[in-house]
């Protein structure tokens, strides 16, 4: 499988929680490498840009009002089938159906406050991580 990079967004909710180390030693002992990180505090443009695909969903405002409710960490992850990797580590949107183990089953509230984002797909990946990180600041290993 090919060495792919990916975009994770530890969201405001598993911030608060104090659990951004515990999220990151779970990819980690995954294989996964963290090649990129920044702290960020989204600006409501910033949130509606990046979560665009979704503006005509009846959820839009309020994920854009919760992303934006406190500091997010962002990270660039790296690794064979990494976007994948990462879907599997996170669960399902709904932590609800989450498999037991994964980081929404573990850390997440509800579907809204639900701990972590990923990529779903090269193409999502490739301008998720253009839009937090020019390629000068990936530090690939
Ligand atoms: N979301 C929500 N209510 C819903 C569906 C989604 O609040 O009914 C939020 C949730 O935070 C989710 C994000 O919108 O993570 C993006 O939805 P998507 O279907 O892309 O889920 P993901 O890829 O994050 O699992």
């Amino acid at each position: 499988m090919a060495i792919e990079r990916t975009l994770s967004i530890i969201k405001p909710d598993a911030v608060a929680k104090n659990v951004i180390g515990q999220i990151y030693a779970r990819f980690e002992n995954a294989g996964l490498k963290i090649v990129a990180a920044r702290m960020v505090q989204l600006s409501r443009q910033e949130a509606e840009q990046f979560y665009g695909v979704h503006k005509d969903r009846p959820f839009f405002k309020d994920l854009v009002d919760f992303m934006i409710s406190g500091p997010v960490m962002v990270q660039v992850l790296e690794g064979e089938g990494a976007i994948a990797k990462n879907r599997e580590l996170m669960g399902a949107t709904d932590p609800k159906k989450a498999d037991a183990g994964t980081i929404r089953a573990d850390f997440a509230d509800s579907i809204d406050a639900n701990a972590v984002h990923g990529s779903d797909a090269p193409e999502t990946a490739q301008v998720e991580i253009a839009f937090f990180f020019p390629a000068l600041n990936i530090y690939s290993r």
